[in-house]
């Protein structure tokens, strides 16, 4: 990599930082591209947060990813956010555009990329649990309902947070079907994903250092295509029990990688090389 008096910077702002894969992944896609990036990783602290906002626009560089735990607190020192964004209340992709700095979450938009190019899955009409209430779980349930999918229902530990989310997109997608909470685990969740084609886990647990099963595995059914947005270990305990069971699976490396596509595209107007991130990554675990 040349770095000289042009090159563009990118990179990614968390708290803490050094676990990311990121720079792996884009500073691959631009050598691949022969584009003059540059993509770095930036530890800042929650007190820092603004003047490194602020520090983008001084520095006039492209943008950013943002990561834990700034994607909310990020939202109140940008000039614009996409609908999306808003929808969700969290940013993690920021571009300077014309010296403005405008806020996108690309979360959603990797996750359906993920599922209908490389899962080959298409929610449209199709009933959809998600597990979990946060944020991940509330980019992929706007996902979803944008994309019409049949029915989504929404199980979490903390049903007050399933509610608040089904109500929070009932607000601001009033022409979808609205998602439906549960108690998880319940009975009624239970009898919903007896019904459902398509289960995604976007809880934290199966996580390293949280490995367990989100749910009673005896309730993967035959025919259920299951999602795990969880991508270190790449093989929770939820994939192996939908394995055993014979069911199409897959974890959440590939939302990962087209998330990180769609700013890709955002920064530097290219299609981004699929394969050459995938392989970053891949290379990284
Ligand atoms: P978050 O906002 O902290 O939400 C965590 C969720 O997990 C909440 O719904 C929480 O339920 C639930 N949970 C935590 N511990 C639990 C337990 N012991 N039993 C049952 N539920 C539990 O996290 P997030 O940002 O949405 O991320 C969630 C997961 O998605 C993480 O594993 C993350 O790595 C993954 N993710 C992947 C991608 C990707 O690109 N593949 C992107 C974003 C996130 P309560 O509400 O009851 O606490």
């Amino acid at each position: 990599m040349n770095i000289d008096g042009k090159t563009k910077v990118v990179g990614i702002i968390g708290h803490p930082i050094s676990h990311t894969f990121s720079p792996l992944m884009h500073n691959a896609a631009f050598r691949a591209l022969g584009l003059n990036y540059v993509y770095l990783p930036f530890e800042v602290r929650p007190d820092a947060l603004e003047e490194a906002i602020h520090g983008i626009r001084a520095l006039g560089m492209v943008g950013v990813n943002v990561t834990v735990p700034h994607k909310e607190a990020c939202m109140a020192f940008l000039d614009e956010m996409t609908q999306q964004a808003q929808v969700l209340g969290a940013v993690n992709t920021i571009v300077l555009h014309e010296g403005l700095l405008v806020g996108y979450n690309t979360d959603g938009q990797g996750f359906l990329r993920f599922l209908k190019e490389d899962f080959s899955f298409n929610p449209k009409g199709k009933k959809a649990m998600v597990l979990g209430a946060g944020g991940a779980a509330r980019a992929v349930v706007a996902s979803l309902m944008e994309e019409e999918s049949g029915e989504v229902v929404v199980a979490n530990r903390s049903f007050h947070r399933a509610t608040c989310l089904c109500m929070d997109m009932v607000r601001a997608l009033p022409s979808y079907p609205q998602p439906i909470p549960v108690p998880l685990p319940s009975q009624l969740m239970a009898e919903h994903l007896d019904t459902c084609q398509l289960l995604i886990n976007a809880t934290s647990v199966g996580m390293r250092g949280q490995e367990a099963l989100p749910l009673e595995p005896a309730l993967l059914h035959e025919g259920l295509v299951v999602v795990d947005l969880i991508y270190n270990p790449a093989q929770t305990m939820l994939l192996v029990e939908a394995q055993k069971r014979g069911l199409k699976c897959a974890n959440g490396l590939g939302m990962l990688l087209y998330q990180g596509a769609v700013a890709f595209e955002k920064w530097t107007g290219q299609h981004p090389p699929i394969e050459v991130m995938r392989k970053a990554l891949e290379e990284a675990f």
